[in-house]
């Protein structure tokens, strides 16, 4: 059985008074819900004030970004251990943001990942094609590729503790959302190289979220599709209403 988890991707935006009071609601909301687990990636410099927040409520703090190393002469980045120092369960890695604004490499991107586990933080890790490749018909080499690259050297142990995330580059931030079949195509294959690499038991465990203009008017047929177990929502996050609708279309548990 597969738990849906929906998480906000609230990027670089809110101020502390606005992260505060949005996560307020959702814990309001979610008190007492049985639903998907729920996760909000504030920026970095509000996660403390979101910790405080969500602390014995049903939501799970995530951040956006680590640098891969304990400490250290690296001025402004911020280690796995201070995330876990703030609470946080999740991290998301391998966001197209970073890969294309940032230029970072599925080789940087797995020595987070693997810096992201050691410290016991549950990297979230993204991939997804470029609209020129998708129309090359290169849509399932490039997700083979960030695949073997930026979940390099994992064990079936250090796998499970593993959210993929889908997310068509096309598709974030520009309200063109993938089809649910071109989402649960692209989903099928990576439990099948997850299958291959590990073994059917471990496809079958790990929870592939679908992200890219995802919102409460198009979640409840993009989270139906078999292998989609949740969302990374991004700019639908950043108003409860419209989060909370996009948690309420996930079903309570996948088969
Ligand atoms: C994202 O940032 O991960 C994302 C999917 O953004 P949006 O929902 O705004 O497309």
């Amino acid at each position: 059985m597969r738990q849906f988890l929906i998480a906000g991707n609230w990027k670089m935006n809110l101020d502390r008074a606005g992260s505060v009071t949005l996560a307020e609601q959702l814990a309001e909301r979610l008190n007492g819900s049985d639903g998907a687990e729920v996760a909000v990636c504030p920026p970095s410099v509000y996660l403390d004030a979101v910790a405080s927040v969500v602390k014995g409520t049903p939501v799970v703090l995530g951040a956006q970004n680590l640098y891969p190393a304990a400490k250290g002469a690296f001025t402004g980045e911020i280690s796995p251990g201070m995330l876990r120092d703030l609470d946080c369960t999740y991290v998301i890695l391998g966001h197209s943001e970073r890969r294309h604004v940032l230029g970072e490499t599925d080789e940087f991107i797995n020595r987070k990942v693997l810096a992201a586990l050691e410290a016991e933080l549950r990297p979230i890790v993204c991939v997804g094609e470029l609209l020129e490749e998708r129309e090359a018909g290169k849509t399932a080499e490039v997700i083979q590729k960030q695949f073997e690259q930026s979940l390099a050297g994992l064990s079936a142990e250090q796998i499970r503790e593993i959210v993929i995330a889908y997310e068509p580059v096309w598709a974030i931030g520009t309200g063109k959302v993938a089809s649910p079949e071109q989402a649960e195509e692209v989903h099928l294959h990576l439990r099948k190289l997850l299958e291959s690499r590990y073994n059917h038991e471990i496809a079958e465990t790990i929870r592939i979220q679908y992200g890219g203009s995802v919102k409460a008017a198009n979640a409840k047929e993009l989270l139906a599709q078999p292998n989609i177990d949740g969302a990374l929502v991004g700019g639908a996050s950043l108003k409860a209403d419209e989060f909370m609708a996009i948690v309420e279309a996930a079903p309570a548990t996948v088969s």
